[in-house]
């Protein structure tokens, strides 16, 4: 077998179990499919992730990557398609043909953002349509953009769209939010946002780029159009579960995260599901990084009980 444990997935869960791994002088590799740090990577200030009072999601990502480095776990810039059990042996299939083989395996895949399904959401993606603050703010300066949403993600990606915008509306379908309070209060202190509530976007409009959004009062059935020049979508994350399909006997929970206990271990004997996702309460870094931990440490003990 080419590796005692393969990690597909390079986001806090994948690389904390590399790290694992690693100490305990087993052979690992992590398969990335995109850049390193996951969903951290596109994030933009961190300030809950215990020891970094303050620090950007591309730093960190950064940091975590050193981490791994400095443990010698090879990463392996690729994607992975397909997964399946042969007697003890895991075969991972690469985008390219290519097989991995190990005792192990560990799936930390995560999360990605849930579309809003609407007229013109795919057909303007990259034209006014982001789910990446980080990513596309900048190409927003002194324009006019909408968040989407009521949690975290919509919150502190709002607040740092807030500084480059000239005016932020932020768009959620209720009246409560799930976001802390105190991003909450943040982003009601910021002169240039404007909160529309209980408002759900029926269709983005444009020509070349998004120019508007028509919006439906969910109370008074109104409908209206707002001009935007762009619009940010944070309604909450689909698993990214589709490379489990062989895998007939895993549970999964109603969103399609797989259901696996803080240990991480499966039905299925030597594979782990670590991060966003498995099946849980709360998804952050933190949570993130002990599932990977517990991966680790499951998976080494695997080994050593079965081979
Ligand atoms: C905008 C935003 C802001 C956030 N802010 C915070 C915050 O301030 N504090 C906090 O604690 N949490 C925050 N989070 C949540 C946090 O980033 C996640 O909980 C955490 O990254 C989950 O880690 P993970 O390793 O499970 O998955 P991910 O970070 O999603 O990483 C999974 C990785 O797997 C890779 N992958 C997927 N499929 C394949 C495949 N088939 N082959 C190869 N690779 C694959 C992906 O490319 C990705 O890099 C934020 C999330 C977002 C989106």
């Amino acid at each position: 077998m080419n590796y005692d444990v393969i990690i597909v997935g390079g986001g806090p869960a994948g690389f904390t179990a590399g790290i694992y791994v690693a100490r305990a002088m087993y052979k690992a590799i992590i398969v990335e499919k995109s850049v390193p740090g996951g969903q951290v990577a596109i994030s933009d200030i961190v300030d809950n992730y215990t020891g970094f009072i303050e620090i950007t999601g591309s730093e960190l990502s950064q940091k975590m990557l050193e981490h791994v480095m400095k443990f010698d776990v090879p990463i392996e810039y690729s994607e992975v398609v397909e997964i399946w059990k042969e007697d003890k042996t895991f075969y991972v299939k690469l985008i390219d043909d290519r097989i991995l083989t190990s005792k192990a395996l560990i799936v930390a895949t995560g999360a990605s953002p849930r579309k809003l399904n609407v007229k013109g959401e795919a057909e303007f993606y990259g034209r006014g349509v982001s789910y990446c603050a980080v990513c596309d703010g900048a190409f927003f300066k002194n324009k006019v953009v909408a968040v989407v949403g009521g949690g975290d993600s919509a919150f502190t990606e709002g607040l740092y769209l807030s500084n480059i915008v000239s005016k932020l509306y932020l768009i959620h379908r209720r009246e409560q939010f799930r976001a802390q309070p105190i991003y909450v209060e943040r982003l009601k202190q910021r002169q240039n946002t404007e909160f529309i509530l209980n408002s759900v976007v029926k269709e983005i409009i444009g020509e070349k780029k998004v120019s508007d959004i028509i919006l439906e009062n969910l109370k008074t059935g109104e409908i209206s159009s707002l001009r935007v020049d762009g619009i940010f979508i944070y309604i909450g994350m689909v698993p990214q579960n589709q490379i489990l399909r062989n895998f007939k006997e895993l549970k999964y929970d109603e969103n399609g995260f797989v259901i696996a206990d803080e240990t991480t271990r499966t039905e299925i004997e030597g594979l782990f599901v670590a991060g966003d996702l498995r099946s849980k309460h709360l998804r952050q870094i933190t949570t993130a990084v002990s599932d990977g931990a517990y991966a680790g440490t499951m998976a080494v003990e695997y080994i050593q009980n079965n081979f």
